[in-house]
């Protein structure tokens, strides 16, 4: 038996052999002739030309499969078997980007894979798999939106043992479409019946006799329906309407009230003034009377019954004078009262109106409230020649503290903020709630650097204030991006590049603020 020899005893005797057998000192060669001298069996050679000719038949539908096929070409320079395994599976699921209507009806490589892999699945998970298309898409069916045969044909198939792939995939497929137009139509639906609903609003502002106080209204309606939707929008719109509708019958009521009243009163001034009239008539044919019978009267005695009689008829004309001059002076009172009524439900209505910019919980401006007030900074900024910076602002980790203290601590947290905020902010500055727990603040005359030192003045104040649940202290803190308006931008685009700076700071591990 040979002594085990170390490696360069083989080396040298490898040289040799390869002299002697007139071999070219490759490394292929040196390595076929190291094993054999040193009896390691013999290793395939790295199949390079069988591969690349796999490489080249191999269909590239989609970008990822072009990425990994340039990966597979790479691999196989580099003789790399794990790259190769790499750059296969990737190619493999590269099938799952964009599937192949060819390779799906000539049940190519995906087809192929998936018989193998549904046939590998177990009938229990089949069986799950049948039950959840059941749940969802049964209710689908009764709202008419897909067709039953095809659902039922489907659940069988996955039923069916083994499962038959091809109907499942073309099942799928059709009720893919189905699902698809359905989508569509709903889409369709609900964009023709929100332009429905602007023209409505539009026109109940149009037909508005006094349209000062319904606007604010119109525009908060127009806004809220403006997509995306939310509930919370709709909830709160329809809350400040029916406020409003309540206020607007209230004074219809008062107002046809107080009609009626002055209706009655004039009715009974017109029937008091008949009566003068009647009694002044009926005075001055007294006083004409007594006058003649004055004439007539040759004795003294015989004057003082027709004195008596014209001091009475004076007494009671002169009753009936401050009779009626006192239903006037009432009359007016009333009419007074009424008119300042009215005129605090008209002051009333018309802050409703002006709710409609304003948040609700938080009092600083809504989105539409921010339009307004961003267009107005942005005019006055570009006359005056001044910079603009405009910050928004994300509360950290809010939906924890929701989900910890509750909904309505979280609503005082936003509350507190906002007043925190306002409180810390120059007059000029405004506030505005962005969305949840977002807020803009917009600064006049305020450059990037000093936007930044504002915003971070509010992350120490909030420190120092903090916001207190139940006697618990919770610090709030946020995470900030700060811009500085452009000399050609405009104010959303300035909000965009503060809201990418927000998301830097968030990225940055929050509770800082950047500048965009
Ligand atoms: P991040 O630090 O990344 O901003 O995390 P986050 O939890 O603050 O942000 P996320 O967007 O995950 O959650 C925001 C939460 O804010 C979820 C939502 O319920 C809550 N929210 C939005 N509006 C209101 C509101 O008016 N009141 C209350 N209480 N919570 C709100
Ligand atoms: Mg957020
Ligand atoms: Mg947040």
């Amino acid at each position: 038996m040979n002594q085990p020899k170390n490696p360069t005893e083989i080396a040298r005797e490898t040289l040799k052999r390869l002299a002697a057998t007139h071999r070219a000192p490759t490394p292929e060669n040196f390595q076929a002739c190291y094993n054999e001298i040193a009896d390691i069996p013999a290793k395939a050679p790295f199949p390079e030309p069988q591969l690349r000719h796999l490489a080249a038949a191999l269909p590239t539908d989609n970008t990822a499969q072009k990425k990994q096929l340039s990966n597979l070409n790479a691999a196989i320079s580099r003789h790399s078997w794990q790259g190769v395994e790499k750059a296969l599976l990737g190619y493999l699921e590269g099938f799952a980007v964009v599937p192949s209507e060819d390779n799906v009806e000539s049940g190519g490589i995906q087809g192929i894979q998936g018989i193998q892999a549904i046939q590998g699945l177990s009938a229990e998970f089949l069986e799950q798999l049948a039950g959840f298309f059941e749940s969802v898409l049964t209710p689908l069916v009764s709202e008419g939106e897909l067709e039953s045969d095809a659902v039922g044909l489907l659940l069988q198939a996955l039923r069916k043992s083994p499962a038959d792939l091809q109907l499942v995939r073309n099942l799928l497929a059709d009720l893919g479409h189905q699902m698809q137009a359905s989508t569509e139509e709903k889409a369709q639906i609900k964009h023709s019946l929100l332009k429905l609903l602007h023209l409505i609003i539009e026109n109940i502002g149009e037909l508005a006799l006094d349209e000062s106080w319904l606007k604010g209204q119109i525009d908060g309606l127009l806004a809220a329906i403006e997509p995306p939707i939310t509930l919370r929008q709709l909830d709160n719109m329809e809350q400040r309407l029916r406020e409003v509708v309540i206020k607007q019958r209230e004074i219809k009521r008062q107002s046809v009230a107080a009609q009626d009243e002055m209706r009655e009163m004039l009715a009974a001034f017109i029937v008091s003034l008949a009566a003068m009239n009647k009694s002044s008539t009926s005075f001055q044919l007294r006083i004409e009377e007594g006058a003649r019978k004055i004439d007539k009267v040759r004795k003294i005695e015989d004057l003082s019954p027709l004195l008596r009689d014209v001091i009475e008829a004076t007494r009671a004309m002169a009753e009936e004078t401050s009779n009626t001059r006192n239903q006037l002076r009432s009359m007016q009172e009333k009419v007074e009262a009424t008119e300042a009524t009215l005129v605090r439900l008209y002051a009333e209505l018309n802050n409703a109106s002006a709710q409609a910019r304003h948040d609700p919980l938080t009092d600083a401006l809504n989105r539409k409230g921010l339009d307004d007030a961003l267009a107005r900074e942005i005019a006055n900024v570009r006359r005056r020649n001044v910079a603009l910076s405009i910050c928004l602002l994300d509360i950290d980790n809010f939906k924890k503290l929701n989900d910890r203290l509750g909904h309505e601590a979280g609503d005082k947290a936003l509350i507190h903020l906002a007043n925190v905020a306002r409180q810390c902010m120059r007059p000029n500055d405004t506030l505005a709630r962005y969305g949840g727990e977002e807020f803009v603040i917009l600064m006049p005359d305020t450059t990037l650097e000093d936007g930044i030192e504002a915003m971070t003045r509010l992350q120490r104040e909030l420190t120092k204030k903090f916001f207190l649940n139940d006697k618990e202290k919770v610090l709030i803190t946020f995470s900030a991006g700060v811009a500085q308006l452009g000399v050609n931008e405009d104010g959303t685009e300035a909000i965009s590049r503060a809201d990418r700076a927000m998301y830097l700071a968030k990225r940055a591990g929050k509770n800082r603020v950047i500048g965009g």
